[in-house]
């Protein structure tokens, strides 16, 4: 047991909280048995850093270092733990009973709190609260303190930048034609009675179809949907956004009687179905095309579909019709020579391969993408859907990441209702600290709030939960150990 005892004051230390708290149990436990009790306004529990006989302890040992520094200065002599002043040195400064640095004040390591706290005020970006700092004052390992500071700060964090994306993930084009499929709206458009168009595209050939719906109601779906597999019959996998009707149970029981696997990209992360994006440009330009010309919509439609499918496709070289058909089509030109299409199956799967990765390192370097910082267990801030001006970027709550993969994740909040985000979509937090500004309601769970500025943080002198069959009324017991004070 490692226990320090001066006249009444008590000192309990160990290397891990858990020792630490085995030790305080069993020294409360003595206590207990010779009805001594403490002055729990006295004690402080589950501490880094502390005051004892006017020393400053904390995991790296004593520190009375201002009055050592300005000897071992004067000395010469340095103590192992003065190592970091020693470094410096040559640009250490002591007189009018003042400890500078190049001009800045050397801050003892009881007041570096305070001095974070007086150059945070205004929430400044990290790199501007540190340029405050250096210009004014120094102590060893100060940036590091200033990044911690930020992390644990609540409004900083809900303002803040969120997680960088994950770099993309490309699936390669599928081994056979109609074996997985992509489907997505796009709409609704105001001039032809709000209808959307709804968008089917094979993923091998690129072929794709579009065709126009009255709305997202999975019935006009459907219908679509069934007089496609009339002629095709059914894909093995269909990828879509989980928006509507994708999301609904009369979707996926369809897909399940027909032994089709469903696949949903991420929410609010519409990149990830880029092949359907892209085709929608033909979709919309086609549409606007009716509109100028005054043409029927629905044969505008389907001739940009036909020439989509027709020509040669940007990243196969070879028409989607061909791919999925395996034969040439004639329309209407010249066909000289009937038959089988002559593409090569690995020449496809080269170019798809390459077109791929090449799109994929360009998209990561300009998203700034990096591998997902975020596990299973981490607590996250999710960024608003809907903001005003004025709503942080953020909101307050914390989720709990219970699933992640490729970026994707899935969020607990304590209420225990899931919510799938993509990782840019939230930000890794810490513990916060408690805010001193009035409005910034922080919900972190363990942290009493302290709403006098001139008080030191409330957690020092809370009692940990873990202590709570220790505690009762001290005046209830006449023999008090407080009496003789603690400080
Ligand atoms: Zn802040």
């Amino acid at each position: 047991m490692e226990v320090t005892v001066y006249i009444d004051d008590v000192l309990l230390f160990a290397d891990t909280i858990e020792e630490l708290r085995k030790t305080v149990s069993q020294v409360l436990q003595i206590l207990r048995a010779n009805n001594l009790s403490l002055n729990n306004d006295k004690c402080q529990f589950d501490r880094t850093h502390i005051t004892f006989l006017g020393h400053e302890i904390d995991e790296n040992g004593f520190h009375i270092e201002e009055t050592k520094v300005i000897s071992s200065l004067e000395s010469g002599k340095w103590l192992k733990h003065l190592l970091k002043f020693k470094a410096v040195a040559h640009e250490l400064q002591y007189s009018n009973g003042i400890l500078r640095k190049n001009g800045c004040a050397v801050i003892p390591h009881n007041l570096r709190d305070k001095a974070l706290e007086v150059a945070h005020s205004g929430h400044p970006l990290e790199a501007k609260f540190k340029s405050i700092l250096r210009r004014r004052v120094w102590w060893p390992k100060m940036s590091s303190d200033a990044e911690k500071w930020v992390k644990s700060c609540a409004a900083c964090a809900v303002n803040g930048r969120p997680e960088r994306p994950t770099p993309m993930q490309r699936s390669f084009a599928p081994k056979a034609v109609w074996e997985t499929i992509a489907l997505d709206f796009n709409g609704p458009y105001l001039k032809f009675g709000n209808i959307m168009i709804l968008v089917v595209i094979d993923l091998r050939s690129r072929y794709a179809i579009a065709r126009p719906v009255k709305s997202t109601k999975f019935e006009y779906t459907k219908a679509v949907l069934d007089s496609i597999f009339e002629r095709e019959g059914f894909p093995r996998a269909i990828k879509s956004d989980n928006g509507p009707p994708f999301n609904g149970d009369e979707y996926s029981r369809y897909c399940n009687e027909r032994g089709i696997q469903v696949i949903f990209s991420t929410t609010f992360y519409p990149q990830q179905n880029g092949l359907v994006e892209g085709f929608m440009k033909v979709v919309n330009k086609a549409m606007c095309t009716a509109v100028s010309t005054g043409n029927n919509y629905i044969d505008e439609l389907q001739a940009a579909v036909k020439a989509y499918n027709a020509a040669d496709h940007t990243i196969t070289k070879v028409p989607p019709e061909e791919v999925l058909t395996g034969r040439k089509i004639k329309r209407g030109l010249p066909l000289l020579r009937h038959g089988e299409s002559q593409h090569d199956a690995d020449v496809l799967d080269t170019r798809d391969r390459e077109a791929k990765l090449q799109s994929k390192d360009r998209e990561d370097s300009r998203r700034g993408a990096k591998a997902c910082r975020v596990k299973p267990g981490d607590s996250v801030i999710v960024e608003r859907q809907l903001r005003t001006k004025g709503d942080s970027r953020f909101g307050m709550k914390r989720f709990v990441v219970s699933e992640e993969r490729n970026g994707s994740l899935i969020l607990c909040d304590p209420e225990g209702q899931q919510l799938r985000r993509h990782v840019s979509q939230t930000k890794k937090v810490g513990v916060w600290r408690e805010q001193k500004t009035a409005g910034v309601q922080v919900e972190s769970p363990g942290i009493a709030s302290n709403s006098d500025p001139n008080q030191r943080p409330a957690r020092e002198k809370r009692t940990p939960s873990y202590l709570s069959d220790y505690i009762r009324l001290v005046d209830e017991h006449p023999l008090d150990l407080s009496k003789k004070g603690k400080n």
